[in-house]
């Protein structure tokens, strides 16, 4: 492969993903505009004209937003790449660490620093979101104190968990013979699977629990009811617990969470506080369908799958010197290279694997259809549509997405699609 070849389809994935981005959100903006007076037929006796106009000023508010987050990011990132920045990060690095104490110290020293800078880069887009956006809809709950307690928090898991990962991939990466079954990115590929295994339990009951506050779901008649449910459905769940979600933000939600026996059912207190008890049944059967119906394990296989190919293709990109010189580094001689290679292919990646997608998104979509059909088989499914239907005000999502959109975005069916699909009462 040639230096060349590499930096005109970089430069050309690019250029058509931002394209295709940019064309995109202009039609979805302009579809929720010219539908934003009028509420659709389905839902004229069941969403108010004000909720529905906030809805499209919501998204119309997001999209403005996520075009200004494009253009930044899409500059950040030729600046890492094809404009030197990343280049020059490492020589500093490099030249600073490695003579003194050594290579693993000089590559965990290179994905500190790229982290950082791209986290400071990042911090206003997300305090304009949370203290702007979130803010004007009534959504946001965070002062800035807790918001910046957040970060520094996230910082500090993301170092203690993320640095030890790290140096165990590079440690992986820097042993590896010339045997076909020494091959790194096999082996880096057993560690991140294992990794992820033990994430999954440590997660709710280590992780979680840093951030918020988890309590035993207090409502007696509710436990009943719900573990009538999952004694239905033949399921087994650690406990059923509720998170001080409005904490943070006015967005109701619930969700399932860690491995085998370990797994809990986390309702946010958001939800409890808006839907009906047998609306609370409802959502937690589709969330139920899920598992029944294998998409869980599903998706992990998928993304397990997908990773397996990923660094495949980057043990074969990271031997080759045109892969960096295409991106714009210089790899070092002295130096390994592991740490360069790992960040080079975080950054060129997403431009080539946004084409695809719309694939992922049509997956998942067709796994809320069936998770919908299984909670209707367990649960009141009228019960089922007025909870989609709430949630769907609470959180101010357009009820008049572009289909073009929604085809390359939603990973769930838009609400008229969801509630058309359900049995009639
Ligand atoms: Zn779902």
């Amino acid at each position: 492969m040639q230096a060349s070849t590499l930096t005109l389809a970089f430069a050309v994935a690019l250029l058509a993903s931002m394209a295709v981005k940019l064309w995109l959100a202009t039609r979805q903006m302009r579809h929720v505009a010219a539908h934003r007076d009028a509420v659709p037929a389905a839902f004229a006796a069941t969403v108010t004209p004000e909720a529905h106009r906030k809805a499209a000023d919501y998204t119309l508010a997001k999209g403005r937003f996520g075009m200004l987050s494009l253009a930044l990011g899409s500059a950040v990132l030729l600046g890492w790449t094809l404009l030197g920045g990343l280049d020059a990060l490492n020589v500093v690095v490099r030249d600073l660490v490695q003579p003194r104490w050594g290579n693993l110290a000089y590559q965990l020293a290179l994905l500190t620093a790229f982290s950082v800078i791209g986290a400071v880069i990042e911090l206003p887009l997300d305090w304009y979101s949370t203290f702007r956006i979130e803010q004007r809809y009534g959504f946001n709950r965070m002062s800035t104190r807790l918001w910046l307690g957040d970060m520094l928090k996230g910082a500090a898991v993301g170092a203690v968990i993320g640095l030890p990962i790290a140096a165990l991939i590079l440690w992986i990466m820097g042993s590896a013979g010339s045997q076909w079954w020494q091959a790194w990115w096999f082996w880096a590929w057993v560690a991140w699977v294992a990794i992820n295994l033990v994430l999954l339990v440590l997660y709710p009951t280590v992780i979680a629990p840093l951030f918020n506050k988890f309590e035993p779901l207090p409502d007696e008649a509710l436990k009943t009811r719900v573990q009538a449910l999952m004694q239905r459905c033949g399921f087994a769940a650690q406990g059923l617990f509720v998170m001080d979600g409005s904490k943070r933000s006015a967005h109701a939600n619930a969700y399932f969470t860690g491995l085998g026996a370990a797994k809990r059912v986390v309702f946010f207190d958001t939800l409890l506080k808006r839907l009906s008890p047998s609306e609370v049944e409802a959502v937690l059967a589709h969330e139920l369908g899920h598992f029944k119906l294998r998409h869980v394990v599903k998706r992990m296989a998928g993304i397990f799958g997908l990773s397996l190919v990923g660094l495949a293709l980057l043990g074969w990109l990271a031997a080759q010197s045109s892969f960096y010189v295409g991106l714009g580094v210089n790899p070092g001689l002295a130096a390994p290279n592991d740490a360069l290679a790992l960040i080079l292919f975080m950054l060129a990646l997403p431009p080539f694997t946004f084409f695809i997608s719309p694939l992922m998104a049509h997956v998942s979509r067709v796994h809320e259809f069936e998770a919908d059909a299984y909670a209707c088989t367990q649960a009141d499914g009228s019960a089922l549509a007025s909870a989609l239907l709430k949630l769907h005000e609470d959180n101010a999502a357009t009820l008049t997405p572009d289909p073009l959109y929604v085809r390359f975005y939603y990973s769930h069916p838009p609400a008229s699609e969801r509630l058309a699909a359900l049995p009639a009462p």
